[in-house]
């Protein structure tokens, strides 16, 4: 038996590789980069463990290259979640260790922050110096009187000083008159706390006492209605937690990363602020990682990848909107970054605030078995009062393009007397197909089981499910008719439709099509809470989060489309959507009204909300998903495939069904084709399992992947496991 060194590397292994040390190298250490052989490449690994016995002869294993950290990037308690998060996701160990690194890490790149040049005024230099240097090299002498009186110069006032100048003052460092130095900077922002914070009401006061950066482990959940002053509250305890000098990780949405949440953050807090998100650059990334690793950061703000960030003194967790469907990744490492934030406080011994106005029904399940502690923020703060909210019976009325009679009048009432309105309809496009008025065909996606979206803006079809696009057909494919129509409703045709009816009204369309351009959702986000725009127009991009103080109307144009989605979670989805689009509505002193239009006014979930709200529609939703012995009533998996040959995923899903261990704690269902089987030319098919035993769920996948992995099938599809997943399609 050799001690060998186990390193996690990239490729489809679950566990680490075994490698020899270095030769002439001191041993790396667990959580160090080393650069090791395998085949023919060479890979960036991490090693895991040092001390591990191998049953495999020491002639036959490689010896790890070179270590590539000179300490640990990853602390051993990090190493422990992450190497814990891959085997309960069941991904690749290797994958899932560098995935959780920056992308500069990952190619191998020194853990260094980003360095400025900076030049300095040598001590040689001379008052002499420059009187020589001034009939000679002017420009050199220029230079070299600014550093006398400044001592310093910065890569950015050189670039001030235009022209030739950094190559003068190549020449002077030549000469010996002046020196360069590398700086080091995170790219931190700094916060100011230049406002001072509310006097906290009492409810916000109950929940921010619960929370105490520092003292260890507790898990609550701030169910707060838009608007009662969560955030008010985080700050709060972030603002303890800096007090203390340890560091807070907040864990945002996607969407919710707002350069309006950053500056409310740095007007508040007299703290070093880090961010990471996916619209940074890659030594962006790097930076903010190394800033809250080194405790350089007092607070990290970041999405769903910031979970696996290292902190020197961690002291608190706050997951924002920890209902978001963005916190779960779908695809590759399928992790959850609120399960794991929970678990990441738990093992690090700090609180954790779980944060929403509409808590997905797996936390709520926890928060009444008191697993977490409940806080309830029932009333907004300030001056605001609760919108008004009420269902428009669409059936048998007369529509203006899928606007009904009593919508228009709310809109124009409430434009009459100053009042802003939003309007949501969570499909962009013009409409969701065409259809032809002579034959019935319908415009469908060659790669897809699905319909081609109409966009009138760039005169194409658009698949949104696998991006095809094509030129609209000038007459139809099957019969020949110029007859083609638009059918359903997307929010081009809507914005269409209000700019006739209420021509004069300025009014500004948020979804993804007319934000494409670089700070255009910035843009036009402040044109709406300014108030330029009277009218606002969007798709969930518009709904979530964001602070629209003069919104006094919001309608909701179709809330039929959620109500018979194919997904379990379908109706939780649409609810807690109603809920935060209708919480845009009267932020500030102004009452607001809510009006959803519908088909199905008598709907048990859409008299729920309207009548209860969230909580009582939560609650049914609840007794329904344990009725059903859906999540979060038994634990849940999927393994999925996916190929080319519409035979492949169904044969290779019978044959691991064929392998699987009998269990009878695990119900297995499948193979069925997903709802959408065919998605961009592949053909796709599941398994589901479930069980009131999540253990029990874990154990049958350990034994059971091994075996599917062997399957000669298993190299004919592309398949992948999805533990708790949270789509079902
Ligand atoms: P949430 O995060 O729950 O949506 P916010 O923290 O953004 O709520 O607060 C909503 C609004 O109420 C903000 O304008 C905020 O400044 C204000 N606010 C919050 N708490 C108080 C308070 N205690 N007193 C007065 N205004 C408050
Ligand atoms: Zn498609
Ligand atoms: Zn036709």
């Amino acid at each position: 038996m050799t001690q060998t060194i186990q390193v996690a590397v990239p490729g489809p292994f679950a566990e680490p590789l075994d490698y020899l040390a270095p030769t002439n190298e001191p041993l790396p250490q667990p959580g160090m980069r080393v650069q090791v052989p395998l085949g023919r490449r060479q890979l960036v690994g991490m090693v895991v463990e040092t001390q591990a016995q191998t049953h495999i002869e020491s002639h036959r294993l490689k010896s790890i290259i070179t270590t590539l950290d000179s300490e640990p990037l990853i602390d051993a308690d990090l190493l422990a979640l992450i190497i814990w998060s891959a085997h309960y996701y069941h991904h690749p160990i290797g994958e899932a260790l560098i995935s959780a690194l920056p992308a500069r890490l990952r190619q191998g790149h020194a853990a260094t922050p980003s360095a400025e040049t900076l030049w300095q005024l040598s001590a040689h230099a001379q008052a002499s110096d420059l009187d020589a240097l001034r009939r000679r090299a002017p420009r050199q002498a220029m230079l070299l009187e600014h550093l006398m009186q400044s001592q310093t110069l910065t890569a950015a006032q050189l670039a001030g000083l235009g022209g030739d100048a950094r190559a003068a003052l190549q020449k002077l460092v030549a000469k010996g008159f002046a020196t360069t130095q590398q700086q080091h900077h995170y790219g931190l922002m700094a916060g100011r706390a230049s406002e001072p914070a509310f006097a906290l009401n009492d409810a916000q006061h109950t929940s921010a006492a619960a929370i105490q950066p520092g003292h260890g482990h507790a898990i609550l959940l701030i169910d707060g209605v838009t608007g009662s002053g969560k955030t008010e509250v985080y700050l709060d305890a972030i603002t303890r937690a800096i007090q203390q000098g340890v560091q807070t990780l907040v864990i945002v949405p996607e969407i919710g990363l707002t350069p309006q949440l950053l500056s409310r953050f740095q007007r508040r807090l007299a703290a070093q602020i880090a961010v990471l998100h996916s619209g940074l650059s890659d030594s962006e990334r790097l930076n903010a990682w190394l800033a809250a690793r080194a405790g350089k950061a007092d607070v990290l703000i970041g999405t769903r990848s910031a979970i696996f960030v290292p902190l020197a003194r961690p002291g608190l967790i706050i997951v924002d909107e920890e209902h978001d469907a963005s916190l779960k990744q779908q695809d590759g490492f399928r992790y959850s970054a609120r399960d794991l934030a929970i678990l990441r406080a738990h093992r690090l011994e700090v609180p954790i605030a779980l944060g929403s106005a509409t808590p997905s029904l797996e936390t709520l399940a926890n928060a009444r078995s008191q697993r977490y502690q409940h806080h309830q923020l029932s009333e907004r703060a300030g001056q605001a009062q609760a919108p008004l909210m009420r269902l428009l019976d669409m059936r048998g009325q007369p529509t203006h393009e899928g606007l009904s009679a009593p919508l228009i009048e709310r809109v124009q009432s409430h434009l009459d007397a100053d009042g802003q309105v939003l309007l949501f309809l969570n499909r962009r496009g013009f409409s969701p197909t065409l259809i032809c008025h002579e034959c019935g065909w319908l415009a469908e996606c060659q790669r897809c089981d699905a319909r081609m979206t109409y966009h009138r803006g760039k005169r194409r079809l658009h698949c949104h499910h696998c991006d095809r696009e094509q030129p609209i057909p000038r007459d139809c494919p099957s019969c020949g008719s110029v007859d083609l129509r638009p059918l359903g409703l997307g929010t081009e045709r809507i914005e269409q439709a209000l700019q006739s009816r209420f021509a004069d009204t300025p009014l500004v369309r948020i979804d993804r099509d007319s934000t494409r351009q670089r700070g255009s959702f910035e843009r036009q986000m402040q044109a709406a809470q300014r108030g330029e725009a009277k009218l606002l127009l969007g798709t969930q991009m518009l709904a979530k989060g964001h602070h629209l103080p003069t919104v006094t109307l919001v309608g909701v144009i179709d809330a039929d489309q959620g109500l018979f989605g194919a997904d379990f979670r379908a109706p939780e989805r649409l609810a807690q959507l109603i809920i935060q689009v209708a919480g845009r509505a009267g932020r500030a002193e102004r009452p607001g009204e809510v009006a959803i239009q519908t088909h199905h006014p008598e709907h048990p979930l859409l008299q729920m909300l309207i009548h209860g709200g969230y909580p009582a529609f939560a609650q049914a939703a609840l007794a329904e998903r344990e009725a059903a012995g859906l999540p979060p009533a038994r634990a849940m998996a999927l393994i999925r495939a996916e190929a080319t040959d519409a035979a492949a995923p169904r044969r290779f899903l019978q044959a691991a069904q064929a392998l699987a261990p009998e269990t009878p704690a695990v119900e297995r269902l499948g193979p069925y084709p997903a709802p959408m089987e065919r998605r961009a030319g592949r053909y796709r098919a599941q398994i589901m399992l479930q069980s009131d035993q999540r253990a029990a769920l874990q154990t049958l996948l350990k034994q059971w992947l091994p075996r599917i992995h062997s399957l000669r099938e298993s190299r004919r599809v592309r398949w992948s496991v999805d533990v708790d997943p949270t789509e079902t399609l």
